[in-house]
């Protein structure tokens, strides 16, 4: 449980050089992290990066080929998954179907040996901490995904464990109880204060739900973040492109905090690029600012703007997404994000000159 006192450990977790191999095959590369207690963290990575292999290196379910894991300043690395001290839940509900949901709640808390009165108590709380205080003789067969999902969810807490894992817990979920279950899990976590870690591939529910996001690829750790920093300032070119969307641009350096894109030179931000290298220079879609027609004025940075034609605008809902071209940048095509206020303002539409503006400080430069 979070107390807010203070513990005798500085991470509730700590994870120090980690490697797994299977065979020849690396799954996880030298992973150090460090978890406090009541966080909810996020690891997050296209398939086969390694981040199940993490969580149930964590869990014990795979041991570790190399390196050390502590929890609440105890080495855990060599125990086995009943010695541990976590809660999880899996894609799929994993419940046993032939147990009414109260037993499948209660199978670990039988087990623990608590009296019949206590453990029907515990059962009543936990249902009710999941929203579905009336479903206790019901079977796992008769309630829907999303609610089988609250079930599993209430087993793993159920001995109020110190650190709770969820497996892809929503993937299997369709959208709509998706999101609405992102709330609900996040609500639980945040009143019970468990430390949490949730292996996911949807950057949405992540970025959504974490306190810091874990950004993994190939084996390796690529960033570690706030969701807004790793969507904002992102340190590689694989964590700029995994999450959201991105213009990736081909440029070459031209000088410090310089680069040239096509024809044009432009300021953009990042350190420790040579004259002449060949770099990769990168802006997210709603980071380009619109200036209208032809004007300059209003500008802050009239140095980095060049004007494009408007191509195509594609209607998304709450936004508008345009296509843009320009000779200065070849044949290089620009995404630019616009609210609709912004495209009613400018009068923007398909075919129309549009002069922008690429400010220097969301102008990011990655090796190529
Ligand atoms: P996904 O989202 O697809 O589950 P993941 O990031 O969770 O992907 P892992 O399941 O951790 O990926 O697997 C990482 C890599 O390790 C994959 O290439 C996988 O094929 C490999 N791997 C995982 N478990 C084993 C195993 N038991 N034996 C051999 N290779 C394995």
């Amino acid at each position: 449980k979070n107390t807010g006192e203070a513990q005798p450990w500085d991470a509730y977790l700590q994870i120090e050089n980690l490697w797994k191999a299977f065979g020849d095959f690396i799954a996880l590369r030298d992973i150090s992290l460090s978890i406090s207690e009541g966080e909810f963290v996020c690891f997050l990575g296209p398939s086969g990066c390694g981040k199940t292999t993490l969580l149930r290196a964590i869990a014990g379910l795979d041991i570790q080929t190399r390196g050390a894991i502590e929890q609440a300043g105890k080495d855990i690395s060599n125990l086995p998954p009943a010695e541990r001290d976590f809660g999880i839940v899996f894609q799929s509900y994993a419940l046993f179907p032939n147990l009414t949901i109260e037993r499948n709640i209660s199978f670990g808390l039988e087990n623990a040996g608590l009296s019949k009165a206590a453990i029907s108590a515990r059962v009543k709380e936990l249902l009710e901490l999941v929203g579905l205080p009336d479903q206790g003789k019901k079977y796992p067969a008769q309630l829907s995904g999303g609610q089988q999902q609250r079930i599993a969810l209430a087993r793993a807490i159920a001995m109020s464990p110190g650190l709770l894992l969820l497996d892809e817990p929503l993937s299997a979920l369709d959208a709509k109880v998706r999101v609405h279950l992102r709330h609900e899990v996040k609500d639980l976590q945040r009143k019970l204060g468990v430390t949490t870690i949730m292996v996911t591939h949807d950057q949405e529910e992540a970025l959504s739900m974490a306190d810091r996001i874990v950004v993994m690829n190939h084996g390796v750790i690529e960033q570690i973040g706030t969701p807004t920093d790793i969507y904002r300032e992102p340190e590689t070119l694989f964590v700029a492109d995994f999450i959201g969307e991105m213009n990736k641009l081909s440029a070459t350096v031209s000088g410090p905090g310089r680069v040239k894109i096509g024809s044009k030179e432009f300021v953009a931000s990042g350190n420790g690029f040579s004259e002449g290298e060949d770099v990769i220079a990168a802006i997210r879609p709603e980071d380009i600012i619109p200036h209208g027609d032809t004007t300059t004025e209003h500008m802050a940075e009239p140095e980095n703007a060049i004007t494009c034609r408007i191509t195509e605008m594609e209607f998304l809902g709450s936004f508008w997404r345009c296509r843009l071209e320009s000779e200065t940048l070849g044949s290089t095509e620009l995404i630019a994000d616009y609210s609709i206020n912004a495209v009613r303002r400018l009068e923007l539409a398909a075919n129309k000159d549009l002069v922008i503006e690429i400010p220097s400080n969301r102008l990011k430069v990655f090796p190529r």
